[in-house]
């Protein structure tokens, strides 16, 4: 099985560069990843500040798909997510919702154990492992880590989760998938600025999907589909999941826009999945059993 180390790492999801690896349609591959600090953050003594930690959400690959040409869709199948044994979370003066709380940084190490961690003495929390970075490269210039649009990215989508179906959009020539910044749990919002920090193994199966028209990024997750849009406000990238989904809804359905419209009006959630990051992410869900009564069936 192909395996991409933790040293195979960038800050940049970009075209043009040499790929990790390089696996056919179909294949199954590990991602070895960082947590967001770069591992630098390793005791509560030294949260590090601004630019002391050597990389910002680094994301391990990328990695090459054959045959996946500009137009495709790639279909990552996370089969499994296995992160390290401990995780860790920082707060900031500079960065989220929560900012003028602090005037420094401040760093808690989590000890992550059987699927658990210890909060406190009185809470115990169980872990739900999500990838916070997931990515293709896009088609222009690229795109930092910290970012999230519609290549993927930094989209901090809690649903990204062992048993998840994520369709990413191929930009250019052999996808480039990269990820990294996983969380051990995340709240919807991430709002004071963090998930619990971790890194650790993500096992994928990758496949390229041709003649595809869903709007990826797109992802299936425990019975519901799911649109995932960026943009600077919530309002915008709400408007932008929403019509994506309704969209969807009208073809899948053999639907017009009006019936389209009540469906996703009685069945759909609008769902903030972080306000933190330079663009903010919202998804809307739908059930896909809803789909499949008329038919539909996820490629
Ligand atoms: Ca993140
Ligand atoms: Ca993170």
């Amino acid at each position: 099985m192909i395996v991409i180390g933790r040293d195979k790492v960038s800050e940049v999801l970009v075209k043009g560069v040499e790929p990790a690896a390089v696996c056919d349609s179909g294949e199954t591959v590990v991602f070895e990843t960082r947590d967001c600090y770069d591992d630098g953050v390793v005791s509560e003594e030294r949260p590090l500040g601004d630019k002391e930690c050597p990389l910002e959400n680094p994301a391990t690959g990328p990695l090459y798909v054959r045959g996946a040409l500009a137009g495709d869709v790639l279909k990552v199948e996370i089969l499994d997510i296995e992160p390290r044994s401990w995780g860790v979370m920082r707060c900031s003066p500079v960065a989220g919702v929560f900012r003028e709380d602090f005037d420094r940084r401040i760093a808690k190490i989590f000890e992550l154990k059987n699927g658990e961690t210890v909060f406190d003495e009185r809470v115990t929390l169980k872990l739900d492992t999500m990838i916070g970075v997931i990515g293709t490269a896009p088609a222009g210039e690229g795109v930092t880590t910290d970012t999230p649009d519609s290549h993927g990215g930094n989209m901090d989508c809690r649903k990204i989760v062992k048993g998840s179906v994520l369709y990413l959009p191929v930009n250019v020539e052999g996808a480039l998938l990269s990820m990294g910044d996983l969380h051990g749990l995340m709240g919807d919002g991430e709002v004071m600025i963090c998930g619990l920090e971790t890194g650790g193994r993500v096992t994928v199966r990758v496949s390229v999907v041709k003649d595809c028209c869903l709007p990826a990024p797109f992802l299936y997750c425990r019975g519901d589909v799911m649109t995932i849009q960026s943009a600077k406000t919530l309002d915008e990238a709400g408007d932008m999941a929403a019509k994506a989904m309704k969209n969807f809804v009208r073809e899948a359905a053999g639907k017009d826009d009006f019936e389209a419209g009540m469906l996703m009006s009685l069945l759909s959630n609008m769902v903030v999945c972080q306000v933190v990051d330079p663009l903010k992410t919202v998804r809307v869900e739908f059930p896909l059993k809803v789909l499949e009564a008329y038919g539909y069936r996820l490629p």
